[in-house]
């Protein structure tokens, strides 16, 4: 495939990235690097021992452990965690966790204006973004702000050792989601596309090693190397139907994040293919499929992924709602969208079949 576009622009983020096995150790350094000395650490209540243990690591240059974060980032949260952070007189934020520890972190820089570092426990890639998205009053949207951007990112694989195999599962497809659209995205630049393709391939090579042994520090350092190319594209271009549609499910229904990214993304890959079939190629080629829809049903089938929303508690009556829900503000697609067939890919993502497409 020919990936030189005759126009595009894209923007960079200036943001350090250290990679390896033990990197969070580094911690102390990368603050000292952004002058911080009062670092606050900020994680969801789960995993306030890992939150600990780089305050520990900080020593002198810890203002204490906020065990705060909870997913999809509500506003009330963020509140009591600010008069939080103001009364410990925090110069620097660290979030160690997945989206959720980092979505706190996010919205405390914004508020504060408090650079950030963050070492990611999943690979939902939020860590490498300026998006922020937030709920208020169960309504969930998304802001793009440079100050949410954190300035260092520690990918450390012993973190995600310990990362159970269905959350591996679905979070790595939570991750190819960002490529995947990435390829067909409306300001689509090479450089993404190069990222896309990297990233999606990292995962299809490391995780059946993953699977066989989640310990193996080589395999899970290859996933978050994916984690991170994914991660930026999703940066750097914009998203459209599966990511619009994940967020319906999530916002208005409480599915969970990564489970439903898995399990919708064949269906809405698949939907937009014969709209895009050149741009959508990589996919099918990187996950070795007659189709891009298919080859990625039959991969997450591999690693054992979520595939039906019906088994996470979406509800049968819901899928017309949500498909008016989803239809209800305009964005771009590549293919145009209509409710019969948003409601079609909705019910065969619901039952756990293939795609449709
Ligand atoms: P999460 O942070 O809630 O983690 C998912 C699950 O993994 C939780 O049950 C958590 O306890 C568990 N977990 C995390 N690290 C672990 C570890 N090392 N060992 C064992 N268990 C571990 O959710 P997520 O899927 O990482 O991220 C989803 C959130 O991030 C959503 O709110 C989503 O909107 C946001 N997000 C934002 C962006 C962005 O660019 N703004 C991108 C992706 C996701």
């Amino acid at each position: 495939m020919d990936i030189f576009q005759q126009e595009f622009a894209l923007s960079q983020p200036a943001l350090r990235v250290s990679f390896g096995p033990g990197r969070r150790r580094t911690l102390p350094e990368e603050a000292e690097r952004l002058g911080a000395q009062r670092a606050v650490v900020l994680s969801t209540p789960r995993h306030e021992g890992l939150g600990q243990e780089l305050a520990g690591a900080l020593g002198p240059l810890a203002a204490g452990v906020l065990p705060r974060a909870q997913m999809h980032t509500p506003v009330e949260v963020t509140a009591a965690a600010l008069d939080d952070v103001l009364a410990m007189r925090a110069d620097c934020l660290v979030a160690v966790g997945g989206g959720s520890a980092i979505g706190l972190s996010k919205a405390l820089a914004l508020r504060t204006g408090l650079p950030q570092i963050a070492l990611p426990t999943t690979y939902a890639g939020s860590e490498a973004t300026p998006v922020l998205g937030q709920t208020k009053e169960g309504r969930k949207t998304t802001i793009t702000d440079a100050r949410v951007q954190p300035a260092v990112i520690l990918y450390d694989a012993e973190l995600v050792r310990a990362l159970p195999l269905p959350i591996t599962a679905a979070s790595a497809m939570n991750a190819i989601a960002h490529a995947a659209e990435g390829l067909y995205a409306r300001d689509r630049n090479p450089i993404a596309t190069l990222l896309a393709i990297e990233g999606m391939k990292a995962f299809r090579n490391a995780l059946p090693t993953v699977c066989r042994d989640p310990q193996d520090l080589e395999a899970r350092g290859e996933t978050l190397y994916g984690a991170w190319l994914c991660g930026t594209v999703l940066a750097q271009v914009g998203m459209a139907l599966h990511h619009k549609l994940s967020h319906v499910l999530g916002g208005s229904f409480g599915l969970p994040h990564a489970e439903t990214h898995a399990i919708l993304l064949p269906h809405t890959i698949a939907y937009n293919a014969g709209a895009v079939p050149e741009l959508l190629q990589p996919v099918a080629e990187v996950f070795d499929g007659d189709s891009p829809g298919k080859a990625l049903h039959d991969f997450a089938r591999r690693i054992n992924a979520p595939r039906a929303l019906r088994d996470i508690g979406m509800k049968e009556k819901d899928i017309m709602t949500a498909a008016e829900i989803a239809l209800g503000s305009p964005y771009w697609n590549p293919r145009e969208l209509n409710l019969q067939g948003i409601a079609a890919l909705l019910r065969a993502a619901w039952s756990g079949d293939a795609p449709l497409w």
